[in-house]
């Protein structure tokens, strides 16, 4: 295991593994009062469980606190607009950048702590959203018919880990329903999923109709029902984005949204859109909370739509927090470790 260097969390030095003990919860709706996980040298589970169970093995440092658990996914960053290190220090061990320029995304996706998925560029309509306002600098790539946008997507598909289509008409030009069918065609023969910027009822139906796999934010015109348990039945997953709707005054219509599709059993997940109005690199207490009391998911599960439940073999970061935060969202503020990808990282 490789020791960490984070301007909040100290270095330690390692000889093996490293096991954390506390209240492990594993996010799959099991936890111990007093559990114990141990992780190898690349951060790999090893085993998991009550603690008499699972012995410390020789060599292996460990950490002891409060709360042991899986860390923080955030679906949905810009990382043009955030540090990295913002957020592995606070407890999120993986996002997801759903929009930037193909330089800097490739940059980023080899990035070990915290892990880094990445979209690329937007595919929009040549003009379209966001290439005239926040992504003129190469955040867009245009799709124009139906051919060039499955040779476009075959191109990316290899180089990206989820391929982003953006719908949104207040900004200017849409992809016409034909050429969204090909870029979702086009990812799916590649082995990609396709995530849909669509925020209106008329674009949510047009990414439906295409066959995407999920929606990059909680659409925020109101949804009839009958949308919401189509978009539940099709399987498609919600990435919240709550908390900068509310900051920048969308906030009622989206968090009823969001109620509407958990109700209907539609997955949502943890997303942040840092970059946007409100909104800082690191773990987003407010977006947890939003999700919890809000929308009505609950502590549990909405902690549970924002992590990697705990799997042996499974190189899911994990954290020892100082309290349970389901009943304190701000202990992942100051987390008293963070491991993952292979590196421990301490609080002083
Ligand atoms: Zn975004």
């Amino acid at each position: 295991m490789r020791l960490g260097r984070r301007p909040a969390l100290l270095e330690e030095t390692l000889g093996a593994g490293v096991a954390l003990r506390g209240r492990l919860w594993c996010g799959d709706g099991t936890e111990h009062p007093d559990g114990r996980v141990v992780l190898d040298p690349v951060g790999a589970v090893v085993t998991f469980g009550p603690t008499p169970q699972v012995e410390v093995p020789f060599g292996c440092f460990e950490v002891v606190g409060r709360w042991v658990g899986p860390g923080l996914v955030d679906a949905h960053v810009h990382l043009a607009f955030g540090a990295l290190d913002d957020f592995v220090t606070t407890g999120v061990v993986a996002v997801r950048d759903l929009g930037a320029p193909p330089v800097d995304a490739m940059t980023w996706r080899a990035n070990a702590v915290p892990r880094v998925q990445v979209a690329g560029p937007l595919l929009t309509a040549p003009g379209g959203y966001p290439s005239t306002s926040w992504g003129r600098d190469g955040f867009a790539a245009f799709i124009d018919d139906p051919e060039q946008a499955r040779r476009l997507v075959a191109g990316l598909a290899g180089q990206v880990d989820v391929v982003k289509l953006a719908l949104e008409p207040r900004s200017g030009p849409v992809p016409a329903p034909a050429v969204c069918a090909a870029v979702v065609a086009t990812a799916h023969e590649a082995g990609r999923e396709v995530t849909c910027h669509a925020l209106s009822v008329d674009m949510v139906e047009r990414a439906l109709d295409a066959g995407v796999d999920e929606l990059a934010h909680t659409p925020v015109e109101p949804l009839p029902a009958e949308l919401v348990s189509r978009i539940a039945a099709a399987g498609v997953r919600v990435v919240s984005t709550l908390h900068t709707f509310v900051a920048g005054g969308d906030g009622r219509a989206a968090i009823a949204n969001a109620a509407a599709l958990a109700a209907a059993g539609a997955p949502l997940r943890y997303g942040t859109d840092l970059g946007n109005a409100g909104i800082k690199a690191g773990a987003d207490v407010r977006e947890l909370e939003l999700l919890a009391k809000k929308v009505g998911l609950g502590a549990d599960a909405a902690l549970r739509a924002a992590i990697e439940p705990i799997r042996a073999g499974a190189t899911v970061g994990l954290v020892v927090l100082d309290a349970d935060p389901r009943d304190d969202p701000a202990a992942w503020r100051h987390p008293r470790a963070v491991a993952v990808g292979g590196t421990l990282l301490l609080r002083p």
